[in-house]
């Protein structure tokens, strides 16, 4: 649960948001409902309680020592220098005598049952159920991120409980969820509890997946693929400028971790937030579907989904659907083969067809899936196979 009166973490510690535009921000967030986005506040979370924080360190993974107690934090491109007693960008790995710990073990700020699709994942076991987590922290700092109020704080400023992993087997079990989402924020700044519990999950027949800015270095990547069943990443653009600008970090580790994923075996789907007159340029998107037809494959599933005004970007309109439906158009005539249009109910471009005859496939509605007509994961009129996790 968020504490009232959120501090803007971008516009200094006293400043705060007024009662009125924090409304504004909880309309936007109503309408978009098919987004891949949690706002605590709002009631979507199970329960909630405070833990005493000491239950949520433990060491960290992927550090260095430094001289006089620093560490240098290699997990994700950041590789923040932090001195004794400091934290890192993420504000979940704190220098404490000189050892790095994570704040953020098993630390879950929002626990919500969603359907797969909401992820989104339209290529992965459809219709089924994903027990989605969340905690604190990002290594980047998107003015346009839609789950701001988790990704942008601090951990003590969030009630959280405290979810083993063999209790989030259990939940999620009851639940009937096949599958365990880390997801709301950026999965990679709770390594640690992510790795451990994904591959719990695992051993007991549960699939484990994460919605990811892809914002990780690529040994604690590989390491987590071992654990993976699929794999979401936002391309936020296809310019270096935006990534710095926008985001205050890079695109080159997302398209080499990208590449990683696809290589790994493990399935991955791309979603690109079109954001009008930021990464909206048909040039753009041209040179990024070139790419992931080039690099990835012509079978990768992309979403272009709708922008809504939110956090640091409340001044940019919401996305046009026919610009959304241009940026399909051309990474169709780019050669992709599955490409979605996403966060506007009812479109069309919701639902699957067949690359090779064009048949309606999966018909969706939102975030669901309502209609299924695979047969063995293949299309019922040629009997194509269509690429995917279907069971
Ligand atoms: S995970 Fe956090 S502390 Fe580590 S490099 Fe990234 S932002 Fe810095």
């Amino acid at each position: 649960m968020v504490k009232k009166n959120v501090k803007h973490p971008m516009k200094g510690r006293n400043e705060r948001i007024s009662r009125k535009r924090f409304l504004r921000m909880g309309m936007y967030a109503a309408c978009a409902v098919a987004a891949e986005f949690i706002i605590p506040s709002c009631g979507n979370i199970d329960r909630l309680f405070s833990s005493p924080d000491d239950a949520f360190r433990v060491r960290a993974r992927y550090w260095e020592h430094l001289s006089d107690r620093a560490v240098r934090c290699t997990l994700c491109p950041n590789e923040c220098l932090i001195a004794e007693g400091s934290r890192g960008r993420c504000r979940t790995r704190v220098n404490r005598a000189g050892v790095l710990e994570t704040l953020v073990y098993s630390r879950i700020v929002a626990v919500h049952v969603d359907p797969i699709e909401k992820k989104p994942f339209n290529h992965f076991l459809p219709g089924s159920r994903a027990f989605s987590i969340a905690t604190t922290g990002c290594g980047l700092s998107c003015r346009f991120c839609q789950n701001w109020q988790i990704s942008q704080s601090r951990p003590e400023d969030i009630s959280a409980e405290s979810i083993s992993k063999e209790a989030l087997i259990r939940r999620a079990t009851e639940s009937s969820s096949r599958v365990i989402a880390y997801t709301y924020n950026e999965p990679a700044v709770q390594f640690e509890y992510c790795i451990e519990s994904a591959r719990f999950a695992r051993e007991r027949g549960l699939r484990a997946v994460i919605i990811s800015s892809g914002y990780i270095n690529a040994a604690p990547l590989k390491e987590l693929l071992r654990h993976l069943s699929a794999v979401k990443i936002d391309v936020k653009s296809f310019r270096e400028q935006f990534y710095r600008d926008i985001c205050s970090g890079t695109l080159a580790p997302v398209k080499r971790n990208v590449e990683l994923v696809r290589a790994s075996g493990v399935w991955l789907e791309i979603v690109v937030l079109i954001i009008p007159t930021l990464n909206d340029s048909p040039q753009e998107i041209r040179e990024m579907t070139r790419w992931i037809r080039t690099n990835l494959g012509e079978h990768t599933p992309v979403h272009f989904t709708r922008f809504y005004p939110m956090y640091l970007l409340t001044n940019v309109p919401p996305t046009p659907v026919s610009t959304l439906e241009r940026c399909r158009e051309i990474a169709v005539a780019e050669g992709l083969r599955y490409v979605y249009v996403g966060n506007v109910p009812g479109h069309r471009f919701e639902n699957t067809y067949c690359h090779a005859c064009g048949s309606l496939v999966i018909r969706r509605t939102s975030i669901f899936s309502v209609e299924n007509r695979l047969i063995n994961g293949a299309c019922p009129s040629c009997r194509t196979v269509i690429p995917g996790v279907w069971s």
